[in-house]
């Protein structure tokens, strides 16, 4: 299939831009003794070339599943249904060799912690000169060396270190030689899954501004899975919100920031701190209840229990779909729920 024919459920945000990655229908589901546990379901999303795409939503609302489906990465029994076009070719068609091509070299992921992608008992630097070379033979070992010197240069890594042992370094340094494997095998995509948490705030703050300059100098198309809003802030173009499974509100990060139209993004926002020192007295608004069990979820609207706009008969019978809904910039976003859909 080629990427004009992929169907456009989720179209782009503005303009013509290129579509890297469609994610249709997707579900994600692992068997249980209780039944089976739906951490993804009928998933639909655009992931632009260039763009950073930022994804939140509460632990458990299947951000990290979906990068690791991204990758198709799900252990089994857990299976994988739907569809994922990257540049239009559907990655669940392809066989374990083809994937393992795509793996890495197309599309990299960097971890939370970088200590499960690296060879604690390999250099550094042969780590980097054999993943070239397994994806590029034509590549010399010697010129695979000059490609990871001099990307480690632009990262700010001292060339002495490429000859540590992952061990050997601090979080920062680490998250950095993960960044210079994925830009080494010229990968177009990057998952990030919380890439910052194991990270104290200064070296975060490195990180960031270290990820907006790559952005401006290789054009990096990095969808950023996070629980800090604040990173997303920082430096998405755009946001998707995630809640039990699914997408529930995307969009322009400024527009969603402004003015969020799903009640579950409208609570995620308003429950963060604002650290300014006028704000020193504030109550902290607390969202009531918690995320569903996904083995058995509520019906129609996932966020219906907690919901503070919740109609009786309409949210919990019917599941409202990503839809568009007005904004004050015309900008487009798009929200699954019902107040903001004809019903
Ligand atoms: Fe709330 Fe209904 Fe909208 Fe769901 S569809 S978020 S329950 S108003």
């Amino acid at each position: 299939m080629t990427a004009s024919s992929v169907p456009a459920a989720v179209p782009p945000l503005t303009g013509e831009p290129e579509t890297l990655l469609s994610i249709r229908d997707l579900s994600v589901t692992y068997p249980t003794r209780g039944g089976d546990l739906r951490a993804i379901q009928g998933l639909d999303l655009d992931v632009q070339r260039g763009e950073v795409l930022g994804l939140v939503g509460e632990s458990g609302s299947g951000k990290s599943t979906l990068g690791k489906a991204i990758m198709r990465l799900i252990a089994p029994p857990g299976t994988i249904s739907g569809h994922l076009y990257f540049d239009g070719t559907d990655l669940l068609t392809l066989g374990e060799a083809r994937m393992r091509q795509v793996r890495g070299r197309r599309i990299s992921m960097i971890f939370q912690d970088p200590m499960t992608s690296l060879n604690p008992v390999q250099r550094l630097d042969k780590h980097i000169i054999e993943a070239i070379r397994v994806h590029e033979p034509q590549v010399t070992t010697a010129e695979a060396l000059e490609r990871a010197r001099d990307l480690a240069g632009r990262l700010g890594i001292a060339p002495g270190r490429l000859s540590s042992y992952p061990h050997q370094l601090s979080g920062g340094m680490r998250q950095r030689i993960m960044i210079e494997l994925a830009l080494a095998l010229r990968a177009n995509l990057i998952v990030a899954d919380e890439p910052t948490t194991a990270l104290d705030v200064i070296v975060e703050a490195q990180f960031l501004e270290l990820l907006r300059e790559l952005r401006r100098e290789f054009g990096l198309t990095l969808l950023l899975i996070t629980h800090n809003i604040g990173i997303i802030a920082e430096l998405a173009d755009r946001v998707a919100v995630m809640y039990a499974g699914n997408i529930v509100e995307i969009g322009a990060v400024e527009t969603v920031f402004r003015a969020p139209k799903h009640p579950y993004t409208q609570g995620l926002l308003k429950s963060i701190p604002n650290l300014s020192l006028d704000a020193a007295d504030q109550t902290l608004y607390r969202m009531d209840g918690s995320p569903p069990n996904l083995i058995a979820p509520p019906t129609g609207c996932r966020f219906h229990p907690r919901c503070p706009a919740f109609m009786p008969g309409l949210c919990d019978v019917r599941v409202p779909k990503l839809e568009p809904v007005v904004t004050d910039d015309g900008s487009r976003q798009l929200a699954a729920c019902w107040l903001h859909q004809s019903h």
